[in-house]
């Protein structure tokens, strides 16, 4: 039995050696060829582990088939021909037609302070990342596998800490964010990792962190950017938004002349995301809810799919990337996007965090840019569609199910009581599936979205994914202590919203 990531990775090396153009080779020429093999490393590495399938067993016909079309690929790559590799990769939108890898005369820079360079003096251990003595050559040299970011080249081997700063508010006030950046000696692709664009999401930070400071830039293939807290204002305050009370995560890509957080989302974007092949951001539920570690992916997208592959055994819900969102303006720019969402604002969970890094590894791992071997956990089931259970009075809610549990139809999630007229709701579950997000117990308002509910179906909806299932929504009334008093069926079903409806990401 042959390794499908030994294969892939043989496959990756072939297309570097010829440097392989992913898409548009002539765009990328004045931006030499670096970035361009990384993405072809990328594109092969999906490819080849499409084709193997990602343990390496016996391929099927289907993925016989596959690697036939990638031996063709391969072929072609050998005589210079890059249609195939563009076919290959048509699943996503041109990345050139927006993708600038420098920031034209016209674009504002932005500001890279404080450079800490770091060279690797020892062959094992985590990365330092400062502080440290700036490296005066660091910033003109464009030596082969520097990574050029913020106006600075990270050479390969290398770690260092940088400094993205969105805007200057006035002299001496400027909110100034650290990017982690490991830069590995081979060739490989960028992958990108973002937490806490909403300020109060701390389990990413501390997920960036885990992994950036445990990688060695000697044996990686690729890069890893890590910012850990992109809203550095909105988390000083401890809040979700920036300090104008807007969610940076509906403004991206941005706009240089737009509102102050479309042009954060815009430096960020053009400054960061544009150099990523790949990009992981990281959330947890919000506003007093909670998430079951999960992925959030578009599945109508090959490489968005393998993303969520590699990460080993997540539930993933299939969702199209609300509009502003930065994984939505990174899969329109041709960058395959996921979000990972784990645990609750506000705190730092060590299981959720756990859960993240091994998932993120398990994804450097299949991409090739580390080697690292760790037993997959077993597969979690793909949820297609998801509903919004929310409840109909307003009263102190208790939940009776937990994170994670899988219910039925007409399951009880949980009860809502009037504290002035005891009297008790129940909310039912219309739907079978997993409960993948939930609020905790508090007070709630009528309308208040209490139980995310994941649904297995077939595959993504072809057409529309509007769902309108209507909940049975029944009521008792308590007597003195009489828990099993009469219920009545309520008259008007409630209409349960998409996943969009409510802010997470
Ligand atoms: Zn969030």
């Amino acid at each position: 039995m042959v390794s499908g990531h030994f294969l892939a990775e043989n496959l990756t090396a072939r297309a570097v050696n010829n440097q392989v153009e992913w898409m548009h080779a002539s765009q990328d020429e004045a931006h030499g060829t670096a970035a361009s093999r990384r993405r072809a490393s990328l594109l092969l590495v999906f490819v080849a582990l499409s084709a193997l399938g990602l343990s390496g067993c016996e391929p099927s016909p289907a993925s016989q088939a596959l690697a036939a079309q990638q031996r063709e690929a391969a072929a072609a790559a050998e005589t210079g021909t890059p249609e195939l590799i563009t076919r290959a990769a048509a699943t996503l939108p041109d990345p050139d037609a927006a993708r600038v890898t420098e920031p034209g005369p016209g674009d504002p820079a932005p500001r890279a302070t404080g450079i800490e360079s770091i060279p690797r003096s020892d062959s094992s251990g985590a990365p330092s990342f400062g502080p440290g003595t700036p490296t005066a050559s660091a910033a003109t040299e464009d030596e082969a596998g520097g990574l050029t970011l913020l106006g600075q080249t990270i050479p390969a081997g290398m770690a260092q800490r940088l400094t993205w700063s969105a805007s200057q508010i006035f002299e001496g006030v400027s909110s100034e964010a650290p990017v982690l950046v490991v830069n590995g000696r081979g060739e490989g692709p960028t992958l990108c990792l973002t937490a806490a664009i909403h300020g109060d999401e701390l389990n990413g930070i501390e997920m960036v962190r885990r992994v950036l400071h445990d990688l060695d830039p000697e044996k990686m293939h690729g890069a890893i950017i890590g910012i850990p807290i992109v809203n550095l204002q909105g988390f000083r305050r401890g809040s979700r938004y920036l300090p104008d009370r807007r969610d940076l995560n509906r403004y991206f890509p941005g706009n240089p002349t737009g509102s102050s957080a479309a042009r954060i989302a815009h430096s960020l974007f053009d400054g960061i995301i544009r150099h990523c092949d790949a990009l992981v951001d990281l959330h947890t539920g919000s506003f007093f809810r909670t998430n079951l570690p999960q992925l959030r992916a578009d599945l109508r997208y090959a490489q968005i799919k393998e993303l969520t592959l590699g990460f080993g055994g997540i539930a993933v819900l299939h969702s199209e990337a609300a509009r502003g969102t930065l994984r939505r303006a990174a899969t329109d720019a041709g960058i395959p996007a996921i979000t990972l969402e784990a645990g609750e604002p506000l705190r730092l969970q060590s299981g959720n965090v756990s859960q993240g890094v091994t998932g993120i590894f398990s994804l450097l791992d299949m991409l090739g840019i580390v080697n690292r071997v760790q037993l997959l956990a077993a597969p979690e089931p793909v949820y297609y569609q998801s509903t919004w259970v929310r409840a109909d009075n307003g009263g102190i809610l208790f939940s009776v199910v937990r994170l994670g549990q899988s219910i039925a139809v007409g399951d009880v999630l949980g009860t809502v009581t009037d504290p002035i007229t005891n009297e008790q709701n129940l909310i039912y579950s219309p739907a079978k599936g997993r409960i993948l997000g939930m609020a905790l117990n508090q007070v709630v308002q009528p309308g208040f979205a209490a139980f995310r509910i994941g649904i297995e179906t077939e595959g993504p909806p072809t057409e529309s994914l509007e769902t309108n299932l209507a909940l049975a929504s029944k009521k008792r009334t308590l007597g003195d202590g009489n828990v099993s008093a009469t219920q009545t069926d309520s008259s008007s079903p409630t209409v349960i919203d998409q996943d969009s409806e409510e802010p997470s990401e």
